[in-house]
């Protein structure tokens, strides 16, 4: 593969940009990033021309892959020749919050923000107003956005900032916990429970491999958040209208946050955020309440237009059915190859999202295992090997990953995604024949 013009591009975002990315993670393949040319249904192709099958996929909010369906593609259009945006408001906002409310279970009012960082902070700063406390709990290796109250490291409550320019005071008001740990969950509120204004936990941890919680971790959430008046806070701007379809992830485990932030899939492709949740809270938001909240791009009708029509193309199509059948038979081909050439690593994901995870133990026999992606069902062989936090995920060989895994098969022609921890997407673009052509390369370079 030739990559000479993405190396001559890099060499001059170098000067321009810091790293030469807008976003950290585009850079973390040595020595450089392929750069993009245009998009083709399931499929990328650089700017030298090479063509990959894509489950990268933007990182998450791309449910069609690259072609949009013609509906939201004509949605989009008509909205960018009416004009971009007003700072007044529009219909297509309304209809977009109906949608939202009439799918999700615990969505009763939504306010549109421009990123998922955006969303988890105005999240945080509507529970710590709600309850009169400052103090919030996040999973350690949960990843919330570029903010300040959770880039934190550490643990319970000797957290520290997890990069320069953040003040340590602000580490103080955060709690951190192993995810899937019910005793770690129950000590840190048996600590501080009177000062925890909300717990902020993705259903799946999504951005440190793929980790799906153990049976009836999210209740105990739930129970203790009730017990001490907390917040339970759902970050769904992966698993949002990807994992359990339209109702989301709380719809697949049967629990009900207070608040939930979205992202990604609820934009269409477009830079957004959202805070969904009951009006009783959600009016705490300026102007109805006193919280502040603003934003001159929030509810862009480019955007706004864009997700509606995603979502609803979603509700009259078989697009999660699709995305479920094929993720699942590129899960259980990863397990077989994973079973025959590397046992001690596993294979994690649900619905539309998939990942190997290069863990180091292995069980002495796969009878029973957990098909179509670890769902950390105790009476699998696998259970006591597989992951089951953020600091799992991470012991495992992730140089590997990144300096010889990514390369050869990103060489075959499947780009994944760029480091051992974010999460790969099947979308409705992808088919049978991009499944057996990604089997085939994990077959040779793993
Ligand atoms: C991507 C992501 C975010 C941050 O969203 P941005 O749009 O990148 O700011 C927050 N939470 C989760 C769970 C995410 O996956």
């Amino acid at each position: 593969m030739n990559h000479d013009r993405s190396r001559d591009l890099y060499d001059r975002a170098l000067s321009v940009m810091p790293g030469g990315v807008n976003s950290a993670v585009r850079a973390a393949v040595e020595p450089y990033p392929f750069f993009v040319e245009r998009g083709d249904g399931g499929h990328v192709v650089d700017a030298d021309g090479n063509r990959y099958v894509d489950w990268v996929m933007g990182l998450g909010p791309l449910l069609y892959g690259h072609d949009l369906p013609q509906p939201v593609e004509s949605a989009v259009q008509s909205r960018v020749s009416e004009g971009p945006m007003f700072g007044a408001p529009t219909e297509v906002e309304v209809e977009h919050a109906e949608f939202v409310a009439r799918h999700v279970p615990s969505v009763e009012m939504l306010r549109c923000v421009n990123s998922g960082t955006e969303a988890t902070v105005s999240a945080c700063r509507l529970a710590r107003a709600a309850t009169g406390r400052d103090k919030v709990v996040v999973m350690q290796g949960g990843y919330h956005g570029a903010q300040e109250t959770t880039l934190v490291e550490g643990e319970f409550d000797h957290v520290e900032p997890s990069s320069p320019g953040i003040p340590a005071s602000f580490a103080e008001h955060t709690l951190a916990v192993p995810f899937n740990d019910e005793a770690a969950a129950h000590a840190v509120f048996e600590d501080h429970g009177d000062d925890i204004a909300a717990v902020l936990v993705e259903p799946v941890l999504a951005n440190v491999g793929i980790v799906h919680p153990v049976d009836g971790y999210h209740e105990t959430l739930r129970d203790l958040c009730d017990d001490h008046g907390s917040l339970l806070v759902f970050d769904e701007v992966i698993t949002g209208f990807r994992v359990g379809g339209l109702g989301c992830a709380q719809s697949e485990f049967g629990v009900e946050p207070d608040l939930t932030t979205f992202g990604k899939l609820i934009g269409g492709g477009f830079p957004v955020g959202a805070i969904g949740g009951p009006a009783r809270l959600m009016e705490g938001f300026t102007p109805a309440g006193d919280v502040f909240q603003a934003g001159t791009f929030s509810g862009h009708p480019v955007t706004m237009a864009a997700g509606l029509e995603s979502l609803r193309y979603a509700a009259e199509h078989d697009v999660h059915d699709h995305i479920h059948d094929l993720g699942g038979t590129l899960r259980e081909g990863l397990a077989d190859i994973v079973a025959d050439q590397a046992p001690e690593y596993t294979v994690a994901g649900t619905d539309g999202m998939f990942k190997v995870l290069f863990s180091r133990d292995a069980p002495d026999s796969f009878d029973g295992h957990c098909e179509g992606g670890c769902h950390q069902r105790s009476s699998c062989p696998r259970f006591d090997h597989c992951p089951k936090t953020g600091g799992d995920v991470k012991a495992g060989q992730t140089d590997r990953w990144r300096r010889v895994f990514w390369e050869k098969t990103k060489e075959r022609g499947v780009f994944l995604s760029q480091n051992q921890f974010e999460a790969q997407f099947v979308t409705y673009a992808h088919t049978a024949e991009d499944v057996e052509e990604t089997l085939e390369a994990y077959k040779e370079a793993l």
